[in-house]
């Protein structure tokens, strides 16, 4: 519940709901074992958010949220794909590749008690090529001794180098005010505010399809726009007009581009798609119906629920279906996605181009049950004949009221409730599912929570 400090002050004036910020994104960069977790320790303030780097250890988690003065930003660990000596120039120029097409700003970060490596020297011609702001991290400075060590880093070609001591925290609030100095104070999506493309991210396991569709898309009805008002492009990304509306593809780069890996390819993988819905509003996940639906389909889906965005279903390869396997897949539809069955599905096939016309509208849809707001007074009235009808259970002798409740912001749609004691998380899921009968969201997460007042 990172989020519900912004929602209390918003909720001071119920009637005012903000967009829960799109954050931006800083990227953490390094070899193996240069102190990447511990940093990234040190920037969250706990501990157990990530463990000890240790060489071969995967971690799935990427995404952080980090504050610092008062302002909140997303961290991107790269760290968590730690290859063997072999694979390692592979596998930190894809961290970078990853972290300077998708991310704000890069810290790079280099252990100064070894010095820069080969490897180091190589990350540092591809970071320098971008345009993103990068910041060269000297860590292991453990004291004022060790600063020429650092001193020496100068000669990698970024700038000053910034030492710390990620272990005892040693000129890491220094660093974090350089971060911010970087760090843009708005997103990529809140830019989008002025009037662009809403901007889409097509996920999926490798093979389902992607480039498929998006040359298909691409291939009849891509439009070349330079200027339209009020929108940044990145080269990574593609504008792409459908059913008469531009639509922003976010990191089509990392769709087109084949990456051969022998190791790791999932963590790549995940790092790609976390980014990605870092600056999409909506994904559309791609499953294909051709093969069963697999862990790595529930675990994309899993990373779009965790970042708020709107979703779609996008089921391809409907041209392979025979009656068969199309019994078992809605069995599997059933059984695997039932967590997600507010999520408009299409039936496509990129390959033939069966309705595809039908993913503009289940797009339209989901943006905006993502962009909806309710008012304070209707969703009070809807709260008080829920109350009225299905009261909440009595727990110890007390049974907890709702007092108030207003929806605090949207993107996704966030509701609080101001109760006098704690509810039953399935008297929230009550909650929640009466408020998709009753408003829809088709296509949008929500949240519903809770402020015990005494
Ligand atoms: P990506 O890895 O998700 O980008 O997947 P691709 O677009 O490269 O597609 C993987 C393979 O599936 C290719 O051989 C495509 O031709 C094939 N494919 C993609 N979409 C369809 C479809 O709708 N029907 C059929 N039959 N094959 C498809």
């Amino acid at each position: 519940d990172d989020d519900l400090d912004i929602l209390e002050s918003a909720t001071e004036d119920p009637d005012a709901i903000v967009y829960l910020p799109a954050l931006p994104v800083l990227a953490i960069v390094g070899r193996p074992n240069v102190g990447k977790s511990a940093l990234v320790n040190r920037i969250l303030g706990r501990r157990e958010a990530v463990v000890q780097d240790t060489p071969g250890v995967t971690r799935d988690r990427v995404n952080y949220k980090a504050e610092w003065a008062d302002r909140r930003f997303t961290i991107v660990d790269t760290g968590g794909w730690e290859p063997d000596a072999k694979g390692i120039n592979a596998s930190v120029a894809a961290q970078a590749e990853v972290a300077v097409d998708l991310a704000d700003a890069v810290l790079f970060v280099v252990d100064a008690t070894v010095g820069a490596t080969a490897t180091d020297e190589h990350v540092v011609r591809m970071l320098r090529g971008s345009k993103k702001p990068v910041i060269l991290v000297a860590n292991k400075v453990d004291d004022a001794r060790q600063e020429s060590d650092a001193a020496v880093l100068w000669n990698l070609g970024l700038g000053e180098p910034w030492p710390v001591s990620a272990l005892h925290g040693r000129g890491v609030a220094d660093l974090l005010d350089k971060v911010l100095e970087v760090l843009p104070e708005t997103s990529a999506v809140a830019k989008r505010e002025v009037g662009g493309p809403r901007r889409v991210a097509l996920l999926g396991r490798p093979n389902v399809g992607k480039s498929s569709l998006l040359n298909k898309t691409a291939g009849e009805e891509r439009v070349v726009v330079n200027e339209l008002a009020g929108t940044t492009r990145d080269p990574v990304d593609e504008q792409i007009e459908l059913g008469g509306k531009v639509w922003q593809f976010v990191d089509t780069a990392g769709i087109r581009r084949r990456v051969n890996l022998a190791q790791g390819a999932d963590f790549y993988a995940t790092l790609r798609t976390s980014a990605a819905l870092e600056k999409a509003e909506v994904a559309v996940v791609l499953i294909d119906v051709s093969e069963v639906i697999s862990v790595q389909d529930l675990k994309i889906i899993d990373l779009v629920l965790e970042s708020g965005r709107a979703l779609v279903l996008a089921f391809n390869k409907w041209d392979l279906l025979d009656d068969d396997r199309r019994r078992y897949l809605e069995r599997e539809i059933e059984q695997d996605l039932s967590h997600v069955s507010w999520a408009p599905r299409v039936n496509i096939s990129a390959k033939t181009g069966r309705h595809m016309e039908k993913l503009v509208p289940a797009l339209e849809l989901a943006l905006e049950s993502w962009d909806k707001r309710i008012p304070t007074g209707k969703f009070n009235a809807l709260l008080a004949e829920l109350t009225a009808e299905h009261p909440h259970p009595v727990r110890g002798g007390k049974q907890p009221r709702i007092l108030f409740g207003t929806q605090a912001a949207s993107r996704p749609p966030t509701f609080v409730l101001f109760t006098t004691g704690f509810l039953d998380p399935q008297y929230r899921r009550f909650i929640t599912r009466r408020l998709r009968e009753i408003f829809g969201f088709e296509g949008s997460p929500i949240n519903v929570n809770m402020r015990v007042r005494e």
